[in-house]
């Protein structure tokens, strides 16, 4: 079923003091001092906001107080190399936005002089930013009357106008969050409804009782809170084969056979280990490079992708005799180095191995 487009003339029972309602519920009971608000700067809501895209607030909070300690403006986040910025994003995972990050940092100092945009277009230009992080970093940094439309928001707004439908009708959604802006306060307007999100319009059993917003909610009233918004189908993840290699350096066990994977598919310039989809595959690289040594199975790992559930064979080669191969270098296990989960979790294990 089509969701129903909801106009501002049809609804202007539900958007009376909808703003207001939520700014007060906010000023008891939202979040105030999470690291990005205290001291508020554009940077700030940029970082945060780029780190919360598919990631939750706990998870985020640790690499978000790394990031500013080692990066606490635009210009030092300019000087940085995008090996140090994926190094500090590993286990964060979705490595795609620390590259933007890094993209971004480039022209904030060729084009800008260090001085994040204030143009809603100029802002929506940078790489990795869309509509709604545009609109955050606008209206929480700059108080300024924009929309956002993240997960939590479209959840709050599909419930309270009772919006049914799994194929989301993207424009009418943004209509509706741009209605529901205050004339002043949008910086704490923004947060507020990101908070009702988050805290008490959550996915599963929503705290209606705790809402500044039940007495109008139309899912409430119609008793479909469970049912709105509708579940997507889940996606049926590809199963993938990987087969990883863990040699370690014939005249020291400290170093690893690794190359950095190239700048597209998954785990982008991140540091790998030797990897490939099948068992006769790497049978191949070991002749092809007179990689010789005794060949056993060091571990199993499954980890998920958005899209991919990845089984890993990791195989242990020990080496007989000192090998160099072409493309490839020994990496010292101690050394601070971008990487994906998996391949952080055989490190982590080697050096557990090694005390
Ligand atoms: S009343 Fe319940 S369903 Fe409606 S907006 Fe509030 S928490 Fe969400």
């Amino acid at each position: 079923m089509a969701p129903p487009v909801i106009g501002i003339e049809q609804n202007k029972l539900l958007l009376n003091n909808f703003a207001e309602d939520l700014i007060s519920w906010h000023k008891k009971n939202g979040r105030h001092n999470l690291p990005w608000q205290i001291k508020i700067s554009p940077y700030k809501v940029w970082i945060s906001e780029i780190m919360l895209q598919q990631t939750q607030v706990k998870t985020v909070l640790p690499y978000y107080k790394e990031f500013l300690i080692k990066y606490p403006n635009i210009k030092s986040l300019s000087n940085s190399k995008l090996d140090d910025l994926l190094e500090l994003w590993t286990g964060l995972g979705y490595y795609r936005r620390a590259e933007n990050i890094y993209k971004t940092s480039q022209i904030l100092k060729n084009k800008y002089n260090y001085i994040f945009p204030k143009k809603y277009e100029d802002i929506l230009d940078l790489p990795g930013i869309g509509k709604s992080t545009a609109g955050a970093i606008l209206s929480i940094a700059y108080n300024k009357k924009y929309p956002i439309l993240d997960g939590n928001v479209k959840r709050v707004i599909k419930r309270y106008f009772a919006i049914k439908g799994i194929n989301d009708n993207e424009n009418n959604l943004w209509n509706i969050s741009e209605s529901l802006l205050p004339a002043n306060n949008n910086n704490i307007f923004t947060q507020s409804i990101m908070d009702l999100g988050a805290l008490v319009c959550v996915k599963k059993n929503p705290l209606c009782n705790e809402c500044p917003l039940n007495k109008k909610c139309k899912s409430l009233k119609l008793k479909l809170t469970d049912k709105i918004p509708e579940k997507k189908q889940k996606l049926v993840k590809k199963h993938v084969n990987l087969y990883l290699l863990l040699i370690q350096k014939y005249e020291s066990e400290k170093f690893v056979l690794m190359k950095k994977n190239p700048s597209d598919g998954i785990w982008a310039n991140l540091w790998n280990l030797p990897s490939f989809n099948g068992v006769n595959e790497y049978k191949k690289f070991l002749l092809s490079n007179n990689i010789s040594g005794t060949s056993s199975q060091y571990d199993y790992i499954e980890h998920n992708l958005s899209h991919l559930k990845l089984k890993i064979d990791i195989i242990k080669v020990e080496l007989k005799k000192c090998t160099e191969v072409d493309n490839y270098c020994w990496k010292n296990i101690y050394d601070k180095i971008g990487s994906s989960k998996p391949i952080m979790m055989i490190i982590d294990k080697l050096k557990r191995e090694q005390k």
